[in-house]
């Protein structure tokens, strides 16, 4: 078989797996625009193949790559079946993207990207195209949500890291996001992989860390060092809790230590042999500290709301650290409002995308629902007994869940709900406002 014979032979098995995709039920008016893109791309593909020279090694070996990039994203489509994941949720973080990720053409047209939702065995995490290829007309991309995890929509607030990660790769915001992270390396411990290598090293370090570096030495026979490569993913993972935490706020942080926490032996030690993540320890740190710089470290409601009040404290303990350790608070106050400020330039350009704090009476409904056992929306009946309908943002529907089960025993709650119960009871309130936004717009689906 010649390689160009090889190349037709795979172009037709491509297109056939995507005409084979469509028999599954994927989700409501949405698999539509991932369709048409990967056939419109197979479409150029064809044509370009077609004019191919059979000795044209360098051609063929570049199509061949192509096809294979547009192949692992057909492949996601069929993962994607109805009800294995929140598709309240993901329509949220759908619309986050669609407010973030819209280029515009040469022409000034909007180009929005095509998100799509699977569930996977592993953990969150958004596939992206980074550099799309010559065929595309849009960028698309790939949620995925961990399959056990399918209505934990409480935890489901940590894809606002793994959005901060996408919008790096956005060329009309990157460059306001890059501002972000210059502010972060403009001085201290990770101003370079140098100053970074003496800051892990410091006799201050934690006795976890300390412990890591020593068994790093005795097998690898040389000190540890960051290289360009680990440093830089160290800055960019701090760079995406910050902004994962001005997206989604308390509830935001509070999904951070209920899942990374869980995933670390100790706070401070960490895998050397591949150094992609910051110590768990240092990032908790940093989200706290930002919660504290906006003001949503501290109750919304008051004493004299009782048991709220109290739920809402043991809440925001949960997410404070305690005593900080000096060595682990590696960004000054200044460093860290110049990120915060240029993150919230973009998200406040871009669809009013920054979190802000619920009012209180709002915030005490939605808690007093849960403890009723009722999704948490505010639906309440005027003097006429005629339903009045409210938005409530996502992030406060969210938060009103974590309040609750963080603070569920200073609270009276209906049964026994455990957490299980109240991310359905809150994944079912996104369902709700999903079709209250809808009735407020006056559309139909
Ligand atoms: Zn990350």
């Amino acid at each position: 078989m010649t390689p160009l014979a090889f190349l037709n032979e795979e172009l037709a098995n491509v297109e056939r797996v995507l005409k084979e995709s469509l028999r599954h039920e994927y989700g409501p008016n949405r698999s539509r625009d991932y369709y048409e893109e990967c056939a419109s791309r197979l479409a150029v593909m064809r044509a370009t193949i077609a004019a191919l020279s059979p000795t044209d090694r360098l051609a063929i070996a570049t199509q061949l790559s192509e096809l294979g990039r547009l192949s692992s994203f057909i492949s996601l489509l069929e993962r994607s079946h109805l009800g294995e994941f929140s598709w309240p949720f993901a329509d949220a973080i759908r619309r986050i993207a669609d407010l973030l990720l819209t280029e515009l053409d040469l022409s000034g047209n909007e180009k929005r990207p095509i998100l799509h939702v699977v569930a996977d065995g592993g953990g969150y995490l958004i596939h992206n195209e980074i550099i799309p290829g010559y065929s595309s007309n849009r960028r698309l991309a790939v949620v995925a949500f961990p399959r056990p995890l399918k209505h934990h929509v409480l935890l489901h607030t940590i894809f606002g890291h793994e959005i901060g990660h996408t919008t790096l790769f956005a060329p009309h915001i990157s460059q306001d996001l890059t501002d972000a992270i210059l502010h972060l390396v403009a001085g201290g411990p990770l101003a370079s992989h140098g100053s970074a290598t003496q800051w892990i090293k410091d006799s201050n370090a934690p006795v976890d860390l300390k412990s890591v570096l020593a068994d790093y030495k005795a097998r690898a026979g040389h000190d540890f060092e960051f290289t360009q490569s680990s440093w830089s993913s160290w800055v960019v993972e701090f760079f995406c809790d910050i902004f994962g935490c001005l997206l989604f706020g308390p509830s935001f942080a509070a999904a951070h230590v209920a899942l990374l926490k869980s995933m670390h032996s100790s706070d401070f030690a960490v895998g050397l042999d591949n150094p992609t993540h910051p110590p768990y320890g240092v990032r908790h740190i940093l989200v706290a500290r930002v919660t504290q710089a906006l003001g949503w470290s501290a109750p919304i409601t008051l004493a004299r709301d009782g048991p709220i009040f109290e739920a809402e404290k043991a809440f925001f303990d949960y997410i404070q650290m305690g005593p900080v350790d000096a060595w682990a608070d590696i960004f000054t106050t200044h460093q860290l409002s110049g990120a915060i400020d240029a993150i919230r330039t973009v998200l406040d350009a871009n669809g009013k995308l920054l979190y802000t704090s619920p009012k209180r009476d709002d915030l005490i409904r939605l808690i007093r629902n849960l403890c009723d056992g009722i999704p948490p929306v505010i639906n309440e009946l005027d003097e006429f007994g005629n339903s009045q309908l409210s938005s409530t943002a996502v992030p406060h529907i969210l938060l009103s869940g974590w309040i609750t089960w963080i603070g569920s025993d200073k609270l009276s709650l209906t049964g026994s709900l455990g957490f299980f119960d109240l991310n359905r009871l809150c994944d079912l309130a996104l369902l709700q406002q999903c079709g209250i936004d809808i009735v407020k717009r006056g559309s139909v689906i």
